[in-house]
C-alpha cells in the first residue's frame, strides 16, 4: 500500500471523485479543492503531491503552479484538456513535473503519481558533483551555484543527477524519459527539452553556450563538468 497526502485541484466533481476513488484505493489520503482559492487555502496543510487542473473557475492552474513554485518543490502533475504540445511544454516550463491530458485513464494517472513520488523520494544514484561553481549533493538533495542554493523540481534534479553522474556520456531523449518516468513513453521525449531548458536557466551562466549540459544535435544531451571543454 502507498501512503502520502495528495491534493486534487479539480472543479469538475465527477473527475475529482473518480481520481479520488482510484487514489484512495491505492492507500493515498486525498483532499479535493474545487477552486484555486480553496487550493491555496489548504496548501499550508502540507501535501506530498498536487494534481492540478489547468482550467479552474477562479484562478488559472498555470498561475497556481507559478505561485506554488515560488516557495515549494512539491511534485505537481497538471491535468489539461489542451492537447497542443506547445501548451503542455508551457506547463512544464512553469514548473510542473508531469502532465496528463484529458480525457485520461485513471490507471494511467495513478501510474504517473506513483512514478513521480518514487523519483521525488530520492535518487538511487549517489555520485555527487563538485567542480568550480556547481555543487550537486545527491544525499542532501541539494544543488548550489556560486555558493547559492538552486531550487530544482524533483524531475529536474533527477535529470541533472543522471547526466552529471555520467559525465561525457550522451543520453537520448528517450533514455532520459526512462530516467524520469521509469518507463519509455514515446511522445514525451520533446518535453525533455523543456526540463533541460529549466535546468540550464538555473545552473548555466550562458544558456546559449552552456558549460555543463551540452546539446548533442540529433541525439540528445550530455554533461560536461569542465567549462568550455567542448
Ligand atoms: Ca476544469
Amino acid at each position: 500500500m502507498n501512503s502520502g497526502k495528495i491534493l486534487v485541484v479539480e472543479d469538475e466533481s465527477k473527475i475529482a471523485e473518480i481520481v479520488k476513488a482510484y487514489l484512495v484505493k491505492e492507500g493515498f489520503s486525498i483532499t479535493v479543492a474545487e477552486t484555486g482559492q480553496q487550493a491555496i487555502s489548504v496548501l499550508k496543510n502540507g501535501f506530498d503531491l498536487i494534481i492540478l487542473d489547468l482550467m479552474l473557475p477562479d484562478i488559472d492552474g498555470e498561475d497556481i503552479c507559478v505561485m506554488i513554485r515560488k516557495n515549494s518543490d512539491i511534485p505537481i502533475i497538471m491535468l489539461t484538456a489542451k492537447s497542443e504540445e506547445a501548451d503542455r511544454i508551457k506547463g512544464l516550463g512553469l514548473g510542473a513535473d508531469d502532465y496528463v491530458v484529458k480525457p485520461f485513464s485513471p490507471r494511467e494517472l495513478v501510474a504517473r503519481v506513483k512514478a513521480l513520488l518514487r523519483r521525488s523520494g530520492g535518487t538511487s544514484e549517489t555520485a555527487g558533483f563538485n567542480k568550480g561553481d556547481l555543487v550537486i549533493d545527491p544525499l542532501r538533495y541539494e544543488v548550489s551555484k556560486n555558493g547559492t542554493q538552486v531550487v530544482l523540481t524533483p524531475t529536474e534534479f533527477k535529470l541533472l543527477q543522471c547526466l552529471s553522474s555520467h559525465p561525457g556520456q550522451v543520453f537520448t531523449r528517450l533514455q532520459l524519459v526512462n530516467v524520469i518516468l521509469g518507463y519509455d513513453f514515446e511522445g514525451y521525449d520533446r518535453t525533455i527539452d523543456a526540463h533541460i531548458k529549466n535546468i540550464r536557466h538555473k545552473i548555466e551562466d550562458n544558456q546559449r553556450d552552456p558549460s555543463y549540459i551540452k546539446t548533442v544535435y540529433g541525439v540528445g544531451y550530455k554533461f560536461t563538468g569542465l567549462p568550455d571543454a567542448d
